[in-house]
C-alpha cells in the first residue's frame, strides 16, 4: 500500500506534467474509482472537466489537484492504485489494469490503475474538511520531537499501533513503521505512553530518516506502487526489518522474525529491539 513517500514520488513525477494542463475528458472505465458519495461517476466528470490543474498536493497518503474552480480533488491509492502519465502519441501497450483516463490539453494521458480497486477519489472545497482528522506532517520542518511526546502521552496503545493512527502522524504505513521502529532500536509492542523523551527523539529522528530516503529512492516497489512516470521505486532494497523474516539482521545479525501488532505483520530484530518490560499488573 502507497505510504507517504510513494504518493509524494507520484506528486513530484506528475507536477510538471500536469500544471496549466486543462482536464480535456475523463473516461471511467469500470465502477471504481468509486468517487466518494453523493457525487456519482458522471458528476464527478462534469465537475473537473474543462478546469486547469493548478497545484498538487498531498496531505498524509493523500494526493490532492487544485483546479482553477477551486475544487480540490482528492486522490487516494488505498492498496493498488496508481496514477500514470503517458505522453501525446504514446502507442506503448497500456498499464494493465485500467480503471479510468483523464485526458490533457496537450494529448497526454493520465492512466488511473487500479488492481484491487479500493482506492478513492473526492471532490471538496476543503483540504481540512475532507480530512478532518489527519495529524502533522512528519517531513515538515516544524514538526518537533515534542509533538510526537505529546501526541503519545496519553496514549497506552503499543507504538507501532499509535504509529499507523494517521491522528499521530500523517503518511506512515506498516513499512516505514516497521524501518522506523526498527531504526529507533524500538520494540513495537511498547506502550506509546512509556517511552522516555530520549527514545521519541530517536524515534523522531528515525521516521524522518527514513521517509525522506524512501523518497530519494522514488518509493518502494516490491509489491504494486509505480511512480507518475510508470517507473519503479528502489527502497525495498534498503528495507532493515520490513518483510525481511528469517533473514540476519544488517546490525546483529539474529533473524528477523515477524510478530503480529495492531492486526499487522510486523518484522523486528528481537536483539536489537528488546520487548518492554511491562509494570506488573
Ligand atoms: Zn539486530
Amino acid at each position: 500500500m502507497p505510504e507517504l513517500p510513494e504518493v509524494e514520488t507520484t506528486r513530484r513525477d506528475l507536477e510538471p506534467l500536469l500544471i496549466g494542463r486543462r482536464i480535456r475528458s475523463i473516461v471511467i472505465s469500470d465502477d471504481k474509482p468509486q468517487p466518494q458519495a453523493p457525487v456519482a461517476a458522471e458528476e464527478f466528470a462534469r465537475a473537473v472537466v474543462g478546469h486547469v490543474v493548478e497545484a498538487l498536493g498531498r496531505r498524509g497518503k493523500n494526493l490532492y489537484l487544485r483546479l482553477s474552480n477551486g475544487l480540490l480533488w482528492v486522490i487516494h491509492r488505498r492498496m493498488t492504485g496508481n496514477l500514470i502519465w503517458r505522453a501525446a502519441g504514446d502507442s506503448s501497450e497500456r498499464p494493465r489494469f485500467e480503471r479510468a483516463s483523464i485526458d490533457l490539453d496537450d494529448g497526454a494521458v493520465v492512466v488511473w490503475q487500479d488492481q484491487r480497486k479500493f482506492g478513492t477519489w473526492t471532490l471538496t472545497s476543503s483540504l481540512d474538511q475532507a480530512l478532518p482528522t489527519l495529524g502533522p506532517e512528519p517531513l515538515a520542518e516544524d514538526w518537533a520531537a515534542d509533538d510526537l511526546r505529546m501526541a503519545l502521552a496519553r496514549r497506552s496503545a503499543p507504538i507501532k499501533a499509535a504509529l499507523l493512527d494517521q491522528t499521530t502522524v500523517a503518511g506512515l504505513g506498516n513499512i516505514y513503521a516497521d524501518e522506523a521502529l526498527f531504526r529507533s532500536h524500538v520494540h513495537p509492542l511498547t506502550p506509546a505512553n512509556t517511552l522516555s523523551d530520549a527514545t521519541i527523539a530517536r524515534l523522531h529522528e528515525a521516521i524522518r530518516f527514513v521517509l525522506q530516503k524512501a523518497i530519494d529512492l522514488q518509493g518502494s516497489s516490491a509489491r504494486n506502487h509505480l511512480g507518475g512516470l510508470g517507473q519503479k521505486g528502489t527502497m525495498q532494497e534498503e528495507w532493515r526489518a520490513y518483510d525481511r523474516t528469517g533473514q540476519p539482521c544488517y546490525r546483529c545479525g539474529a533473524a528477523i522474525i515477524k510478530l503480529r501488532v495492531a492486526g499487522r505483520g510486523t518484522h523486528i530484530c528481537p536483539t536489537c529491539q528488546p520487548a518492554p518490560t511491562l509494570p506488573a499488573p
